[in-house]
């Protein structure tokens, strides 16, 4: 599904990812961590041709991003993404926020996307909420507007960069249990969180990044069992 083969970058002359490989099948749940500045964002933006990469490949979905016909906004559109700020237009109502993208990228009639808005707010319960406007709701519920905003497009997979770290504590639950429903019913995800609860949950692998390398890629619970590069160590002694 999502394929990241020797991926290079660099900022100037800062490289940023340093061959970076890794594959997430269909309906996986992997969970990326690291240290702050070890390059967990830029590669989750990379896989959605948010940000360019100087060298490497990355096939989404049988999609090779590198090649130069490929639609970027429809495949921007096929791989949801939720930032850590949710990023909906404030001006909108929460209806609109999710309707638009169906209308212009997808092509939906208002009454098809219409419905499918309605069937999200009703998953991520936030029906009651579907004529508010993104301010006059809290932190986690405008995530879970965000959350639904990226499953409206029928995504192939999701990609999450810290979805619940701008929250407050009562609230990270409430977004969490959307990710793990989403997960259990199969989504193909790749979440940047340092939730642990949620990995030990819901993840198929770990992946930990360290100054823009792949340091460990294993399955949950080698990662939570199993003895551990010192760099990785080191790194779960302060979040555990
Ligand atoms: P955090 O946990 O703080 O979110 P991260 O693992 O997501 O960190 P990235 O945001 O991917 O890290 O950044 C990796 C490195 O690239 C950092 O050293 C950062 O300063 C640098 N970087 C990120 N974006 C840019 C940019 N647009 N221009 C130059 N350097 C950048
Ligand atoms: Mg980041």
């Amino acid at each position: 599904m999502i394929d990241i083969t020797l991926v290079n970058k660099f900022y100037g002359n800062f490289q940023v990812l340093t061959d970076c490989t890794t594959k997430v099948r269909k309906g996986e749940v992997v969970v990326v961590c690291g240290p702050s500045g070890s390059g967990k964002s830029t590669l989750i933006k990379c896989v959605n041709a948010l940000e360019p990469f100087q060298s490497g490949r990355i096939i989404v979905d049988g999609v090779d991003l590198s090649d130069p016909k490929v639609d970027l906004n429809r495949l921007r559109a096929r791989v949801g993404m939720v930032f850590q700020h949710f990023e909906l237009f404030p001006h909108l109502r929460i209806t609109e926020n999710l309707c638009l993208a169906q209308e212009k990228v997808l092509g939906r009639s208002h009454e098809e996307a219409m419905a499918k808005t309605l069937s999200l707010l009703e998953r991520v319960g936030l029906k009651d909420h579907a004529e508010k406007r993104p301010g006059q709701l809290s932190g986690g519920q405008q995530q879970r507007v965000a959350i639904a905003r990226a499953l409206a497009m029928d995504p192939v997979a999701m990609l999450f960069d810290e979805p619940t770290s701008a929250l407050d504590p009562e609230m990270i639950k409430e977004v969490l249990d959307v990710m793990i429903e989403l997960a259990q019913d199969g989504m193909t995800m790749m979440v940047v969180t340092h939730e642990m609860g949620f990995a030990r949950k819901v993840a198929d692998r770990v992946i930990f990044m360290d100054k823009g390398e792949i340091v460990e890629d294993v399955p949950k619970d080698d990662f939570f069992g199993k003895p551990h590069s010192d760099r990785a160590q080191a790194f779960l002694s302060k979040i555990l």
